[in-house]
């Protein structure tokens, strides 16, 4: 989940704290001896029941390799040991193909069903955060700066289970299940490519063809445990825009001579929220927030220019297109108004999330099914970005909330903070809700 937006253009700037001693190497070479995973689901799930004991019975693996990636979390496009122990976990897993070497540092991994069908996906992300972890936890992240504060060591470790799971049922499995350990969710570093735009270029969904595609992000916003999902829109595109306001500098004794660019930008500020307020549908989700100003360099000089850089969210392509060219128009008033010019770049880090209204309607029933219909609920769409939204424009997908918050325990902090924690007990629902999505398609598939 993406709350802050990266730039993919060459105009942006994000800074990341790499610390990987030689220290935290050693100690990541001998924990991947030491946790060999080896024992399986120990009889085939082919039931809801059947599926649930099986992801019960691996929640202590589960846990392990989620502490595991939450003491050595790595930052996005870096993800290399990560990406060793996904691979060895895979490979550990009777009948799955793997793939490393995707996007950089992704893996994907391949289970053919014992009967013919179509493909599906599961996703799950591996990258953290540059965030100092204040936890006091013995899982607490040995790479200093660096902390798994959006729940992707949990998603990963999750999809493995899930892996484990679904080969369990491999005989009965009428089709293929592709598994997507996918880097640089919250975006890759200045100057490279990344994430999920990446890991479709290098063939995560064309070999093989992939039919529809489901992944999950945990949340400390719903109650342990709890299914959360939506029809259509379900988070938000992201996009960063640097707007430079260019005036003319003069001495601040004779504001007549210049062109104060700060007086424009102040003015732009302004008018720029009445896209919210008066362009957008007041219905319909849309942020446009300005995140930092800069002119200026002392009190007694009229700057020459401003520049500032924010981002716009919206539920809609329409809007968002829409939006960008509300704001070239009010920028051009504001600025000539003043006589002053502007110019402004906008770089993309993620479309809409958009949940497929059929493929939601036809999940549902299993989904309800398995969890009761009271732990499966309806959400509104939130303003935070995923590029999971970039799998779901070339198929059809699910993105679900796996509610992972729990009051009794402290597990309270939001996503993105130094003090977010995940009931870990909350994995067992989230390897069900994977699983049960991609054998619900395979059967309703080997229906049609
Ligand atoms: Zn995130
Ligand atoms: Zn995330």
């Amino acid at each position: 989940m993406r709350t802050i937006p990266v730039a993919r253009s060459s105009s942006r700037s994000r800074h990341f704290l790499g610390i990987r001693g030689a220290f935290t190497i050693a100690v990541a070479i001998s924990l991947l001896v030491a946790a060999t995973p080896q024992t399986r689901a120990s009889s085939p799930p082919s039931s809801d029941q059947g599926i649930a004991a099986a992801a019960a019975a691996l929640l202590p693996r589960m846990i392990e390799i989620r502490r595991d990636l939450h003491m050595h979390p790595e930052l996005s496009n870096r993800e290399e040991r990560t990406a060793r122990v996904v691979a060895e976990r895979l490979r550990a897993i009777q009948g799955i193909k793997v793939r490393t070497g995707v996007a950089r540092h992704g893996v994907v991994g391949m289970l053919r069903g014992g009967k013919p069908g179509p493909v599906v996906a599961l996703r799950a992300d591996l990258d953290a955060l540059p965030i100092v972890e204040t936890n006091d936890v013995p899982y607490k992240s040995l790479n200093e700066g660096v902390k798994h504060a959006c729940g992707h060591d949990a998603h990963t470790s999750m999809l493995i289970g899930a892996a484990e799971v679904l080969s369990g049922m491999r005989a009965e499995l009428a089709g293929t299940v592709v598994f997507l350990f996918q880097p640089a969710e919250e975006g890759p570093p200045e100057g490279e490519p990344g994430g999920a735009p990446q890991m479709i270029e290098d063939g995560a969904l064309s070999s093989p063809k992939v039919e529809a595609i489901f992944g999950l992000h945990v949340t400390p916003e719903f109650e342990s445990g709890t299914v959360h999902v939506n029809s259509g829109a379900v988070m938000a595109s992201a996009d960063k825009f640097t707007i430079t306001i260019k005036g003319k500098s003069a001495h601040g004794a004779n504001p007549h001579d210049s062109v104060d660019p700060i007086v424009v930008a102040a003015a732009c500020v302004q008018a720029l929220q009445t896209i919210r307020s008066r362009r957008v549908n007041p219905q319909e989700g849309f942020v446009l927030s300005v995140g930092s100003v800069h002119g200026g360099s002392r009190f007694n000089i009229i700057a020459n220019e401003v520049v500032m850089v924010g981002t716009i969210r919206t539920h809609s392509e329409t809007t968002r297109a829409n939006a960008v060219r509300w704001m070239r128009e009010i920028l051009g008033g504001v600025a000539s108004a003043h006589g002053a010019t502007f110019e402004m770049t906008m770089s993309e880090s993620a479309a809409v999330t958009v949940n497929d209204p059929a493929l939601v309607a036809a999940t549902l029933p299993a989904l309800k099914r398995t969890f009761g219909e009271s732990r499966v609920l309806a959400m509104k769409p939130v303003m935070v970005a995923e590029d999971f939204s970039y799998y779901q424009r070339e198929v059809p997908g699910v993105f679900y909330f796996l509610g992972v918050r729990d009051e009794s325990k402290g597990f309270t902090a939001p996503l993105h903070t130094a003090a977010f924690d995940l009931d870990e007990s909350a994995m067992v629902q989230g390897v069900r809700l994977l699983v049960t999505s991609a054998t619900d398609y395979l059967e309703r598939a080997a229906k049609r």
